[in-house]
């Protein structure tokens, strides 16, 4: 099942993935990140993603709605671009640097059309949450994605146990007796990177490189945390980092920002993955 690392050498990769900042930079510099996501009654978690995403960097960050009644903009990050992709509201895709696909997505038709539009484009990209269950209701779906990777167009795909089980067509608890064998078999499927969520995170990407994240803990374990990893890993993307370096950096990111919020008391009872996005921010600028 290919041979796991412990990732202790992580903020030295990430220095080497991530240059300092230019002096002449601007916003173009890091990227426009796309979110794309809730369906009607979710808005909360392409939100989370995206704001999220604002913290680890990238230059500018859109929120696509595929369902009904989103709201016009988010009053505390009003930085954040607001698309509701149901009213006929045109928003280009493909003008993006990177997409973040399935946050609070649902799995209606709409959802399925636009991944799969999402799927066939050059952008780097992302799919957590509905996107991974719609992947594994259809087969054309997954065969367009195969053939991305096949080409050389990795995308990171970030999975909890339950959405790694459906996509393998196995148990939950199957999944967690062997992570690493889990991870490589939808690695090899797809020809994507793909982040095993859950204590002990595994990474594994297409060329056999495979990592286990050190950093987080089970304060993780609320609702939400799932999308705010979705949006960081995506600002990395749309910061050109590739997709390993990006899904490495991201996860182990997020889980210094948990550790770091439960020694200062956030936790481990009752952490909210709205707190993570600026304790990445911290991280991120401390590595
Ligand atoms: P999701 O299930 O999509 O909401 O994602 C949950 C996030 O929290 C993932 O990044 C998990 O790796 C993380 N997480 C959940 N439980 C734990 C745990 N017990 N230890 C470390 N990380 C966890
Ligand atoms: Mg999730």
């Amino acid at each position: 099942a290919g041979t796991a690392i412990t990732l202790l050498n992580a903020p030295a990769l990430f220095c080497a993935a991530f240059p300092p900042r230019a002096f002449a930079a601007h916003k173009g510099t890091f990227g426009s990140l796309a979110v794309v996501g809730g369906d009607t009654g979710m808005c909360g978690a392409p939100i989370l993603a995206a704001r999220a995403a604002l913290h680890a960097g990238a230059g500018k960050v859109h929120v696509a709605f595929v369902g009904a009644g989103s709201p016009p903009y988010d009053p505390p990050h009003p930085e954040l671009m607001l698309h509701p992709l149901d009213s006929g509201h045109a928003f280009a895709l493909e003008e993006m640097d990177a997409l973040a696909l399935g946050s609070g997505m649902g799995r209606r038709a709409i959802a399925a059309e636009i991944l799969l539009k999402a799927v066939e484009l050059d952008v780097p990209k992302l799919l957590d949450a509905d996107a991974l269950n719609l992947l594994a209701d259809d087969e054309k779906l997954g065969a367009a994605l195969a053939a991305r990777g096949a080409a050389g167009h990795v995308c990171v795909l970030t999975p909890h146990p339950l959405e790694a089980a459906r996509l393998i067509g196995v148990n939950a608890a199957a999944v967690q007796r062997d992570r690493l064998a889990a991870a490589r078999t939808l690695t090899s499927r797809f020809g994507a990177v793909v982040v095993l969520k859950g204590a002990g995170t595994v990474v594994a990407a297409p060329d056999g490189r495979t990592a286990v994240n050190p950093t987080g803990n089970a304060a993780l374990a609320t609702g939400g945390t799932g999308d705010a990893l979705g949006g960081i890993i995506g600002a990395l993307l749309a910061q050109r980092l590739p997709a390993y370096e990006a899904a490495l950096a991201g996860v182990y990111l997020h889980g210094l920002a948990a550790d770091t919020l439960v020694a200062g008391g956030a936790g481990p009872a009752g952490l909210t993955a709205s707190e993570l996005a600026p304790a990445v921010r911290a991280s991120l600028n401390r590595l």
